[in-house]
């Protein structure tokens, strides 16, 4: 009885953290925990937890708020969309998303521009004024073959490994929740990739 539990609990602790068949991409892979029964290769949600455990973050965020939803803004000569956060246990930096380096059109297409550190502002929330959030995660994704098959009729087979597909995903959102006063406010990122 206790050695089956033990086997059961470790497969399921692999499947949470690197199944192959979900679309988690490289940079969230050791800090993305997916939750749910819906995952699959198309879809996967979770939640961001640090190395060292803690699932609480200050959250820096560079984009434009449009009647309080945030959207890609201009910087200089381009578009940006970029969402950091730190730690609040050990105070590491996560970058979660910049939309010129991450998903179909940032990570193929190089679209989209960096923005330097000191742009991100600070979010905290307007109900409470607390600054710490927890975060989750969704992402939608056409799946790996649709992938290989997407590289090689733009003849980009030499330029990507088929293991890229979980960076080039669709969709992503990201969902921000007040640690404050949490069950009234969240924050919604929405961001279309592709
Ligand atoms: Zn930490
Ligand atoms: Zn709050």
């Amino acid at each position: 009885m206790g050695l089956f539990g033990k086997k059961r609990k470790g497969y399921s602790e692999n499947r949470l953290l690197g199944d192959p068949l979900l679309p988690i991409p490289t940079h969230l892979k050791d800090i993305f925990y997916a939750t749910g029964n819906k995952n699959c290769e198309s879809y996967v949600c979770g939640k961001i937890i640090c190395s060292c455990k803690c699932g609480c973050f200050k959250v820096r965020i560079y984009a434009e708020e449009v009647n309080g939803s945030p959207y890609i803004r201009e910087y200089k000569d381009g578009y940006a969309m970029v969402v950091k956060a730190s730690c609040e246990g050990c105070e590491k930096e996560h970058l979660i998303l910049d939309i010129s380096k991450h998903g179909w059109d940032g990570f193929i297409c190089r679209e989209g521009v960096t923005v330097p550190d000191e742009e991100l502002s600070l979010r905290s929330c307007p109900k409470c004024g607390c600054e710490n959030h927890s975060i989750e995660i969704c992402i939608h994704s056409d799946g790996k073959a649709d992938f290989i098959d997407e590289i090689a009729d733009c003849s980009l087979s030499d330029d990507f490994d088929e293991d890229d597909w979980v960076d080039a995903f669709g969709c992503m959102g990201i969902g921000l929740k007040c640690l404050g006063c949490g069950r009234n406010y969240s924050y919604l990122i929405d961001y279309e990739a592709s």
